[in-house]
C-alpha cells in the first residue's frame, strides 16, 4: 500500500507532453513549453492557473465511474512518479521518499 506524499514539484510528469500529440506545445526534448525552473531545482508550471484540463486532477476524476479524492488520486499515481523521477534523473531532494 502506498503512502500519500505531497507533490515535490519535480516536473517529471510535464517532461513527456510530446507523447500526447499536439495537446500542448513542447520543447525539443519533449517537455512542456510552459514548464520553467523554480527555486531549489523545482519545476513550475508558468500557466498553472490556466493550465488545460488534461493537467488537472479534476479532469481525470470526471472520467472515472466512481470519483476519488485528490489524496487517493495522488496516492495511486505516485507509482508512476517514481518511474518518471528515475527516467529523468530527478535530483534526490525532489524524489518521493516513502517507497
Ligand atoms: S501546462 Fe503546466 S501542468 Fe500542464 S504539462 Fe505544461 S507545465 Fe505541466
Amino acid at each position: 500500500m502506498f503512502k500519500y506524499e505531497s507533490c515535490t514539484k519535480c516536473g517529471a510528469c510535464c517532461k513527456m507532453v510530446n507523447l500526447i500529440g499536439d495537446v500542448l506545445p513542447y520543447k525539443e526534448d519533449g517537455s512542456c513549453k510552459f514548464l520553467i525552473e523554480g527555486a531549489n531545482q523545482t519545476q513550475i508550471c508558468s500557466i498553472f492557473e490556466f493550465r488545460p484540463n488534461i493537467c488537472r486532477y479534476g479532469f481525470f476524476n470526471t472520467l472515472l465511474d466512481t470519483p476519488i479524492s485528490q489524496e487517493n488520486y495522488l496516492t495511486l499515481t505516485q507509482k508512476q512518479c517514481i518511474g518518471f523521477q528515475e527516467k529523468f534523473n530527478i535530483p534526490q531532494h525532489l524524489r518521493l521518499k516513502n517507497f
